[in-house]
């Protein structure tokens, strides 16, 4: 019990149009689909990522949070704050919803694991209050 392993969270919200529409399909195909959310429209996002790790008893954090804020504040609310994400060039290609969000967003802060002083754990990504998608990253992927 000397290092208990604990998970820690920060939390960013931004606000940002998208469609659902996968360019490989037809517009009505689209349409099919995607129903009113093929027209673009706008979300209130909250993405949440997790830190885990050992308790360091000289500081009694895990890592500290000031370095997950700067991270996720450059590059998730800088990057697609009032924006349309499907412009947003590393999110191109992709048909934008929570669950494409949160594992292009765990990408972006995988890119940065050695500023945040515990690995990364998860990405939630709220898409309002009662919708989210998770991702714990490929490890996750043993099915
Ligand atoms: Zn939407």
């Amino acid at each position: 019990m000397d290092h208990p392993i604990l998970t820690i969270t920060h939390g960013v919200q931004f606000s940002a149009a998208h469609r659902m529409n996968n360019s490989r399909l037809s517009p009505e195909r689209n349409l099919e689909i995607f129903g009113p959310c093929n027209r673009i429209h706008g979300h209130n996002y909250r993405v949440e990522a997790s830190l885990r790790g050992p308790l360091d008893p000289e500081t009694g954090m895990v890592a500290n949070l000031v370095d997950l804020m700067r991270v996720m504040k450059e590059e998730i609310f800088e990057q697609l704050d009032h924006q349309l994400l499907d412009e947003i060039p590393w999110l191109k290609d992709t048909v934008i919803s929570a669950e494409t969000l949160a594992i292009a967003i765990w990408k972006k802060l995988a890119n940065r694991q050695d500023e945040l002083g515990a690995a990364l754990d998860l990405v939630r990504v709220y898409e309002t209050e009662a919708d989210s998608a998770e991702y714990r990253g490929p490890a996750s992927n043993d099915f």
